[in-house]
Parts: C-alpha cells; structure tokens; sequence
C-alpha cells in the first residue's frame, strides 16, 4: 500500500528541480548515471560515465551552486554532446561528468546563499589541503565548515575520487576567466603540461590565483594526492561557454588517448584529430 501525501508535505527531494537541472529520472537510459551520494538536503549527487577506457577524467560542475549556475549548464551540454557523439569519447578514456556538485546552493539561485551549501557552508572551502577555520571569497568571509569534510556534499566527491583514482580532473567555475591549476606545498602535477594544453584548446589563460588567499580548494587536495586538476573559470556568469570548453575536454582526452597507444604506430587519424582542438577566435 502506498500511503497518500500531500503535496506540501513533500520532502525536498521530491520538490521539482528547475529547469537546469537533469531530471532524476534517466532521461538517457542508454547512458550510465548513478549517485555518488546526497546532499544536506537529500538531493542526489549524480554523475555520468562514458567510455570505459584506462585513464580517467573527471568534470565537475556546480561546486558553488546557483551562484555559478552556468557550470551547471556547461556540464549539462557535455553530458548531452558526449551521448549524441560517442565516437567524441575517445580510445583508452573513462570520462566522468558530475553536473551539480552543490545541488542545494543550485536550487537557492544567483547569490552569496546559492553558492553555499544548506548548512551555508563554502564547498570549496571545505578540502583539506591547507584549510583554514577562517575563510574568504574576496573580502568576504564565508565558512570552511567545522573542520575539513565536514561537509556531505565534499565527503561524496572526496569518496568517490577515491573510487575511480582520476587521472585527471576539472572544476568549473564562473567568472573568472582562466586555468588555476591546483597546486599543494610542493606537489603540483600536471602545471607542466595540462595549464598550456588547456589554455591552448579553451583560450582561457594560465593565471595564479593571487586576488585573495584561498583555503581547503578542492583542486588543491588532488594536488596533494599527485593528480592533475585545474580549476576553469569561465569568462561569463551567465553564458555555459560549450565551444571552449568541449575543445578543452577534447584536447585533455588527446592527452591520455595518444598516450594509450604508445608501443603502438601513432594512429594517424587520431593524431590529425587531436591536432585540431586548438582554440581559435
Ligand atoms: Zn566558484
């Protein structure tokens, strides 16, 4: 028997997301989704697999929640592109994409409140390389949370690297307009190669974050645990900015897939495709 309730009575995670959102319900059945776990506020954590391949990368959008809402709408168009175009994930790549890392700061809109989380903490504040109890976004302080991870959403993601073990990962957000790789104490993989390939095939530059100090940044804890990962900021606050972006997960594959076949003759068509992902205005 299936008991009635009303429908203000609802828990949240039965309210209906906006339009950014993906839909709970598969809308692509033929494509793995799954949830890496649940925010504060019970809503799934989802994330997309395409390809099985050795290397793996990971995209991730929405950490700061409505505030940044064209991230999630950038992921959302990558998740669609990489389902119509199969053949754009390339040879040798698992690729992750979790659209809504903050699914609760997505629902509370454009503002301070939508980029944090229900507890209103800053989930890239949160990691736990280098956190600090006092944390700022510009001039203005925002909570770190009680302690590193303290967080539901961080503990999901910090899981669920751990799982898959990336060999590579980006985080999307707006609007600052560059590549920050992630860098901790001495460790700083991937400043060598990854930042220019980037900067190449998405015409963001290359920039040290200097504007502020920031604290317990989630790309700077795969830094400390020796994997590549940059932060993306997007030019505008409101515009996904797909065309870069795909050129950049693009040119990222190429990194690894061209890779994959080493021992091997390097595949021509690969190489000439792989070739093209340079970013031009
Ligand atoms: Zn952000």
């Amino acid at each position: 028997m299936i008991a009635e309730t009303p429908a203000e009575t609802l828990p949240s995670t039965s309210l209906p997301f906006p339009t950014l959102i993906l839909p709970t319900a598969t809308p692509y059945p033929d494509i793995p989704q799954f949830s890496i776990g649940t925010s504060w506020e019970e809503r799934d954590i989802w994330a997309w697999q395409f390809g099985d391949g050795f290397y793996t990368l990971v995209l991730v959008g929405g950490i700061h929640g409505g505030a940044e809402a064209n991230t999630v709408r950038l992921s959302e168009l990558l998740v669609s592109h990489f389902r119509e175009n199969p053949n754009d994930v390339l040879p040798g790549i698992r690729l992750f994409i979790i659209p809504v890392a903050n699914p609760d700061g997505l629902v509370r809109g454009r503002s301070l409140s939508g980029r944090l989380n229900a507890h209103e903490v800053d989930l890239n504040r949160n990691w736990g390389c280098e956190w600090s109890d006092t944390a700022y976004v510009r001039d203005t302080p925002v909570s770190p949370g009680p302690r590193p991870f303290s967080e539901l959403e961080t503990m999901a993601l910090r899981t669920f690297f751990l799982s898959v073990s990336p060999d590579a990962v980006l985080f999307y957000h707006s609007a600052a307009g560059g590549i920050f790789m992630g860098e901790c104490g001495d460790m700083a993989p991937g400043v060598d190669w990854m930042g220019p390939l980037l900067e190449d095939a998405t015409g963001y530059p290359v920039r040290k974050f200097t504007a502020y100090e920031v604290s317990g940044d989630a790309t700077n804890w795969l830094a400390e645990r020796n994997v590549p990962a940059a932060v993306v900021e997007l030019y505008s606050a409101e515009q996904p900015e797909f065309e870069h972006n795909l050129n950049g997960v693009m040119a990222l594959q190429c990194h690894f897939a061209l890779d994959s076949i080493t021992g091997a003759q390097p595949d021509p068509v690969l190489q000439q495709r792989c070739d093209s992902y340079m970013w031009r205005d």
